[in-house]
């Protein structure tokens, strides 16, 4: 590891690797599986799991290069946000964050972490948001905001990719079947990329309505994950009616996995993860005996009320 790389992490307090546990639960069938846990959401009470991941190899980027200024997307509660503002804020770099909404009147808990973290906080509207990724709007940005390095949404970027990667080199066994939410696709094509030469199939649970669209930002990321040799697929049976939307089953459910196992959830992204993977167990979608992971990508700020 890198000097520079040890000494980032030594700065922002990461535990890592994280664990990988076993799940013990009494899920229909779940006797019939192997069922483990990697616990990314212990890598940092608040740089949540998966954005750690993704961010690791930009922040260090641009530490070395000395970048004075980031600037990143998100909605209001964004656990990417959260994270790069903790982080920018401890590696001292200015974060400017351009969130989708107006939320000046009642800035969400994340928001106001924000502030405590000296970040600069952008309100713009949903048309003005739609632009994020625009190649005309990005080159105005860079031009208004000489030297700073401009994050895309959920740090789902190409760097972003071998952050991920990490999370398989990190286990201490093999498995037939790795599972994680998916939202912006970089943890997803991470996972896809790393396991490309094992037989490991790769299942993300969408936590959004997004069918074709999801699978889209996958390959736009790994273009390689269409060709042969890549086993993996998106689920879309969990989403709750879109992102950010839940039921009161879903928040029972995520009630319950707690008592029983006093792992935290929350309905976002890890409740509908474990939702569904009670539902494929249950349903017996996976061989008997199979090896399975579920990968807990942390993010329990995002489930704050104001
Ligand atoms: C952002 C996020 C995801 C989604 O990951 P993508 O790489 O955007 O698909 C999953 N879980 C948590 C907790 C997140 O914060």
């Amino acid at each position: 590891m890198s000097q520079h790389l040890k000494t980032m992490i030594n700065t922002l307090e990461l535990t890592c690797p994280s664990p990988e546990q076993r799940l013990k639960v009494d899920w229909p069938n779940s006797d019939n599986y192997q069922i483990w846990l990697k616990r990314d959401d212990l890598l940092h009470p608040i740089v949540s799991g998966n954005k750690w991941r993704k961010l690791k190899y930009a922040l260090l980027a641009a530490k070395h290069n000395n970048v004075p200024h980031i600037i990143s997307f998100g909605g209001g509660f964004s656990n990417h946000l959260h994270a790069l503002g903790y982080a920018c804020s401890r590696l001292g770099i200015q974060l400017t964050a351009i969130v989708r909404g107006d939320y000046s009147a009642h800035p969400s808990p994340m928001l106001e972490d924000l502030a405590r973290w000296h970040a600069k906080v952008q309100y713009v509207d949903r048309q003005t948001y739609r632009l994020r990724s625009d190649a005309d709007y990005l080159a105005q940005l860079s031009l208004t905001h000489p030297g700073a390095m401009i994050i895309p949404e959920g740090g789902s970027q190409h760097s972003a990719l071998a952050g991920v990667m990490e999370i398989i080199d990190e286990l201490g066994r093999s498995y037939d079947h790795i599972l994680a939410p998916v939202a912006s696709g970089g943890t997803l094509a991470g996972l896809i990329h790393a396991t490309r030469h094992i037989n490991t199939t790769v299942t993300g649970i969408a936590v959004l309505k997004g069918q074709g669209y999801l699978e889209d930002l996958v390959t736009e990321l790994l273009p390689s994950a269409t060709k042969p040799g890549h086993h993996w697929d998106i689920n879309h049976d969990h989403h709750f009616g879109g992102y950010a939307k839940s039921t009161p089953h879903l928040s029972a459910f995520c009630a319950e996995f707690y008592t029983q196992t006093h792992i935290p959830i929350e309905p976002v992204y890890s409740g509908k993860l474990f939702y569904a993977a009670k539902a494929l167990i249950s349903e017996g979608a996976f061989t008997r005996g199979a090896k399975i992971l579920l990968l807990h990508t942390g993010g329990l700020q995002g489930a704050r009320t104001a």
